[in-house]
């Protein structure tokens, strides 16, 4: 358990090159020290980086933390999904994020699995209860939802299928988490619905990335970002009094635990944490 009282998880992306990996595991080691839960490593769709992946929970789990690796099914088949689950499983893993995932652009979609509930329902059926799986869900509703009622109940679908929690996408209004998750469970959703935080520490990056995701900024946070423009001093103060105002609304609420987008960076992570407890 954290010093919040609360069980945090931290996610990160496996690094491309030596330095990088060296960089992440000087970060991870200052970030044990929040005792996580798990560390969760992202996955490239279509088997991008699926070697970085793998090697970045090995590195996790030899250093003694329990790890999760995102699986995203795009463009995969029931074979290569079935080998993989058996290396992750010989490794130690104990806990996937399964994901339907994004192609690239210009793959073709392809692949046995259509969506994310296809992969969940595959999982348990081969592996029964070896894995503790989570699956993504989106307080602001996934970008190619054809309704908000359909993504929800796409959701509800997807953990029926099997899993045992989810993480959010990550949001900065925590009204859509918190109708989200009671929409949920009216659907008779069961599970621990984590909401995902992703610290502000920079402007351009935060802004392109939420357009692509289902993550939206809001109006007063971006004016103000981009009011900032390169003063990366204010624009990280601001960001920490936000994100740490979001999570002390979602502890006030009764979340059941904290997931951050470290962007394999220690500092923002550990200053929202700091906040808080100084609070
Ligand atoms: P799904 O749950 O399959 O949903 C995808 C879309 O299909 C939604 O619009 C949904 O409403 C719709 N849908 C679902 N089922 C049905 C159905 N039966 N009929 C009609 N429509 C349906 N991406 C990566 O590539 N690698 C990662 O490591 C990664 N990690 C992530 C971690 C988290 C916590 C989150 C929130 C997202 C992550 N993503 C990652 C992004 C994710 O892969 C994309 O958002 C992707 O577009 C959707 O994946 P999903 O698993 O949510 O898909």
């Amino acid at each position: 358990m954290s010093a919040l009282k609360l069980p945090i998880s931290l996610e990160f992306f496996p690094p491309k090159t030596p330095e990088g990996a060296e960089k992440l595991r000087v970060v991870r080691q200052t970030l044990y020290g929040l005792k996580p839960e798990f560390c969760s490593v992202t996955y490239g769709a279509g088997g991008s980086t699926q070697e970085g992946t793998f090697a970045t929970v090995g590195a996790i789990l030899s250093e003694g933390v329990a790890a999760a690796s995102h699986f995203s099914c795009i463009g995969a088949t029931k074979a290569s999904v079935r080998a993989e689950l058996a290396t992750l499983k010989a490794m130690g893993v104990k806990r996937l994020v399964a994901l339907r995932g994004d192609l690239p652009s210009g793959y073709g979609a392809g692949g046995e699995f259509h969506y994310a509930s296809d992969l969940v329902a595959f999982i348990r059926a081969e592996t029964g209860d070896d894995f503790h799986i989570e699956v993504a869900a989106y307080p602001e509703i996934h970008p190619q939802a054809k309704s908000p009622e359909a993504d929800l109940q796409a959701f509800a679908t997807k953990v029926k299928a099997g899993a045992n929690s989810a993480i959010t996408q990550y949001f900065y209004n925590s009204d859509a988490y918190f109708r989200f998750v009671d929409d949920a469970y009216k659907l008779g959703v069961d599970v621990p619905i984590v909401p995902g935080i992703m610290p502000i520490t920079s402007s351009s990056q935060l802004l392109r990335f939420s357009d692509a995701c289902g993550a939206e900024i809001p109006r007063w946070i971006r004016l103000r970002l981009q009011g900032y423009g390169d003063d990366i001093e204010s624009i990280k103060a601001f960001g920490l009094e936000v994100v740490s105002d979001l999570c002390e609304q979602l502890i006030n609420g009764g979340v059941p635990a904290i997931h951050f987008y470290t962007m394999n960076q220690s500092a923002a992570t550990l200053s929202v944490l700091s906040a808080l407890k100084s609070r």
